[in-house]
């Protein structure tokens, strides 16, 4: 069977430690089910609505996820953000000092700090000029000690979406983990690659509450993925990583209003974003406005740290990607509310201004 041949062998993929292990098992993984008396867990028994411990499988919210992003509760892994998902991956494929991890270029900077903390080595592969991703260039840096690779799309802090057809090259081509990190899928027309973990097993799919479902402040992130990697994940996970708050204030804006809501708030920050594409180049200092598929575009100005400064004197904080190698001379400008966009437009315009009386 085709589907058969492109299935990887994810057990020979975990670190042999991991392979071994034996989960910690809770109380409430022993007993599950409802009683009347709890006397399992050493909590104390006096009812607060938190002196229960929360459910380490998160069930209900795993369901109302599930749901919103319309997948399955078993592809599902729940973490304390995306940023503990992409923590725990390195910690269940990835051996320390031995395996490396391949990422594109310029990207998001917590590919760094991970691999960095959990001492893998990161090989990072310059997108092109135009930020698209050079299919060839990535697999070339792969090797048999490349247990993942991470793709970002739409791509932080370019914005643009990676081309479909080159992502499932690289999936079939390599043995390892292929990570497409989705954070700001919700912003764009591309349905993601949830869709596809059944029949390319080695691809996880991160989403997060963070973005365009408006949680940032609560810390819920997620990995979309075969359930034999949810499975070890979940064994490597702190039991307890959602905390009970977490997962109340999460189900309460994932019901439907709040969903009609983001819905809502999506779409506008998708008109604002083409208004602000329009606009921001008929500015004297803008040199570029790269296409974006996310809530924030690139922009490349005349002199990006004065105008960083100048913006921020004036109480508005946009990120200074001066420094990023291939984002020299941007600025990352989130996509704000309507009147917040009108302010950054009004202030560029009395820079470049400014500037030009000098
Ligand atoms: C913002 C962002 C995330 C979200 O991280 P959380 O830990 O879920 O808040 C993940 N990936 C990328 C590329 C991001 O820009």
């Amino acid at each position: 069977m085709i589907n058969e041949m492109m299935k990887k062998d994810i057990k020979k993929l975990l670190r042999p430690n991991i392979a071994a292990l034996t989960p910690y098992s809770t109380a409430r993984d022993e007993f599950q089910g409802s009683a009347e008396v709890y006397l399992d867990a050493n909590e104390s028994a006096y009812d607060n609505g938190f002196n229960r411990y929360p459910d380490p499988r998160q069930k209900v919210l795993k369901k109302a996820i599930a749901q919103a992003e319309n997948i399955k509760e078993e592809c599902l892994f729940l973490g304390n953000g995306s940023d503990e998902a992409i923590d725990v991956l390195l910690r269940v494929f990835c051996n320390p000092g031995v395996d490396n991890v391949v990422s594109i270029s310029p990207s998001y900077g917590m590919y760094e700090v991970a691999t960095a903390t959990n001492d893998v080595e990161l090989r990072k592969v310059r997108l092109r000029e135009d930020f698209s991703l050079d299919a060839e260039a990535l697999l070339a840096a792969v090797d048999e000690k490349t247990k993942i690779v991470f793709l970002c799309s739409p791509n932080n802090p370019s914005g643009n979406l990676l081309n479909e057809e080159d992502i499932l090259r690289i999936a079939q081509a390599m043995d390892g983990i292929v990570v497409v990190d989705e954070a700001y899928i919700h912003y764009s027309d591309h349905p993601g690659f949830a869709d596809r973990i059944e029949s390319q097993n080695n691809i996880v799919v991160l989403r997060t509450l963070s973005k365009a479902r408006a949680m940032a402040g609560l810390r819920v992130g997620m990995a979309i993925a075969d359930p034999e990697i949810v499975e070890v994940m979940s064994m490597v996970k702190y039991p307890y990583n959602l905390s009970q708050a977490t997962i109340n204030e999460a189900l309460r804006h994932l019901d439907t209003p709040s969903l009609t809501r983001t819905k809502e708030e999506i779409s506008t920050t998708i008109k604002e974003r083409a208004r602000m594409a329009e606009s921001l180049p008929e500015l004297a200092c803008v040199k570029k406005v790269y296409p974006s598929d996310a809530n924030f575009l690139l922009v490349k100005v005349d002199n990006a740290d004065a105008l960083y400064d100048y913006l921020a004197s004036k109480g508005i904080i946009v990120r200074n990607r001066n420094r990023v190698p291939g984002c020299e001379g941007t600025l990352r400008i989130t996509i704000g509310r309507p009147e917040e966009n009108d302010r950054v437009l009004e202030e560029i315009r009395n820079y470049a201004g400014e500037v030009l009386n000098d």
